[in-house]
């Protein structure tokens, strides 16, 4: 399938309606790598009638047919991985090996959501009145808009998209402007595998009047957003006009509890790679590190001691493992965190500074702190980049307490051999996703909750359906 990168509406590849475009910037090199077009809320509204018009025909397709498209997606998807990851590294930034698992999940995401939308059952009631019997079934919600960040450029979407497309929904794609290359090459994908015309719409462009279209239009029966809390609540605003269906994957501040009985070296080293995975722009990065005061000190300096040989620099190098951070403005946040760390009378451990031998790129060094308390602010906020902070703790049930002390509630890690530890801290800790001794508690077949401001709703897994489906009971009267 011949495509260009474009925004998707209605069947073609087009500029925007305004005629307006955009630079899409690889964050290593700060040189522009392709222009796309940069529309606004007129192009969403055609995509949404786009939309609209295709779901009669997709939503009354058995889930087989959908499933045949969207596996062919996925292997698809496998066969072209070095191509795909190649373009999500230059846009992103990340490590190619980062970037082609990310496709490997996205790929995962669309075989395991082909096979779960077959199983969209419904339920047939027992009533309580002899004349009457009561079914309840599950039906497809509409045209679905999905507003994703740039951290996982496909990742984030196919996530939603997956399940969306499953279960007989159509989609309005609305990337981030930062990344939407390869949200593009998803698209064309897709329609290779044989999605019919209008059931995937792709627009590029300026947010605000995008999320408000998709908010006002009342043919857009849903939003998904991952993004950020100040994104989400915008949303949450407009939609308590609208009604409009959300669900919101925000952001974290992971804490992570680390016992003095664990093989501390094994520790650090999966430590600093769950942390500087994608330069720390994870929503379930591990953020907070609570360690025994027994292990802290060590533990500290085998953290640095590992984080050191890390290799800062463009993705695309083979020996890269540390990429830039994705905005020139992101970093300058990073580093005033960093920054006002120093204030608070912590120690760097290691970086805590811009490379000196990069010129170019929004690099920023792979930095270790302690001294801190767990009233700073690199604790208090998200911090998205790759700095780890360490605070020492005493007491198991206090160490759970600060790290409850949060406004978010995404992941959260704790390390230990103790079972009756590892229990209590998986049963108290107020996080939707716990590992427990693993770094990636996440999985394709299983949800991915956010407890608190982490959001609303539940991507991926079984609940990871139900978030496209809309419930009906039908209740037939047969006499007396
Ligand atoms: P962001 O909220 O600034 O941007 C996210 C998306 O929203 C982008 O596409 C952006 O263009 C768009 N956007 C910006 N203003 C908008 C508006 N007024 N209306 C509608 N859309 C708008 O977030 P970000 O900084 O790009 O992404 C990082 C955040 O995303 C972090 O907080 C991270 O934790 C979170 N995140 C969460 C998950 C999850 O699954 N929970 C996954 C990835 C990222």
């Amino acid at each position: 399938m011949a495509y260009t990168y474009q925004q998707h509406i209605g069947g073609e590849w087009r500029d925007a309606l305004n005629g307006a475009t955009w630079n899409v910037i690889n964050p290593a090199t700060e040189e522009t790598i392709r222009e796309v077009p940069f529309g606004d809320g007129s192009d969403c509204r055609a995509a949404i009638e786009a939309a609209h018009l295709a779901f009669p025909g997709w939503s009354r397709t058995t889930p087989y047919q959908r499933s045949a498209i969207l596996k062919k997606a996925a292997d698809l998807m496998r066969e072209r991985m070095d191509q795909l990851a190649e373009t999500t590294t230059l846009e992103s930034g990340k490590p190619l090996l980062q970037a082609r698992g990310e496709w490997a999940v996205a790929a995962d995401l669309f075989e395991w959501f082909a096979e779960e939308g077959k199983r969209a059952y419904g339920r047939v009631v027992p009533s309580r009145n002899p004349a009457r019997r009561l079914s309840v079934t599950r039906h497809a919600l509409g045209v679905v808009g999905v507003i994703t960040a740039w951290n996982f450029p496909i990742y984030n979407v196919a996530r939603a998209g997956a399940a969306a497309l499953a279960a007989g929904c159509t989609a309005v794609f609305r990337p981030s402007e930062l990344t939407p290359l390869t949200a593009m090459e998803m698209v064309a994908i897709l329609l290779e595998a044989g999605m019919p015309a209008n059931v995937v719409n792709l627009v590029n462009g300026e947010p605000a009047s995008i999320a408000r279209e998709m908010l006002e239009n009342p043919r857009c029966a849903k939003i998904h957003f991952t993004g950020s809390q100040r994104v989400g609540r915008l949303l949450m605003d407009g939609a308590s006009r609208t009604v409009t269906r959300l669900s919101l994957e925000l952001g974290g501040n992971a804490p992570v509890l680390i016992f003095p009985d664990v093989d501390l070296a094994a520790v650090a080293r999966g430590a600093v790679t769950a942390k500087f995975r994608n330069a720390g722009q994870v929503c379930v990065s591990p953020q907070r590190f609570f360690v025994h005061r027994a292990i802290a000190e060590q533990f500290s300096a085998e953290v640095a001691k590992v984080a050191s040989a890390l290799h800062l620099g463009s993705g695309l190098l083979p020996e890269t493992n540390v990429g830039p951070l994705i905005t020139g403005r992101h970093r300058d946040t990073v580093e005033a965190m960093v920054e006002a760390a120093r204030g608070e009378g912590s120690k760097i451990v290691l970086g805590g500074r811009r490379p000196a031998n990069l010129d170019k790129g929004f690099f920023f060094e792979p930095t270790v702190i302690t001294g801190l308390t767990a009233r700073s602010t690199l604790f208090s906020q998200e911090i998205f980049g790759p700095v780890l902070p360490i605070v020492a703790f005493d007491d198991t049930d206090a160490a759970i307490a600060q790290a409850n002390d949060t406004r978010y509630g995404l992941a959260a890690y704790a390390w230990t051999n103790d079972l009756r530890v590892a229990q209590r801290v998986a049963e108290h800790l107020e996080f939707g996703l716990v590992g427990i001794n693993d770094w990636s508690p996440q999985a394709t077949e299983a949800p991915f909750p956010g407890w608190k401001e982490s959001g609303i709703g539940q991507e991926s897994g079984p609940e990871g359906l139900l978030e496209y489906l809309e419930t009906k009971v039908i209740s037939t009267g047969v006499g007396v």
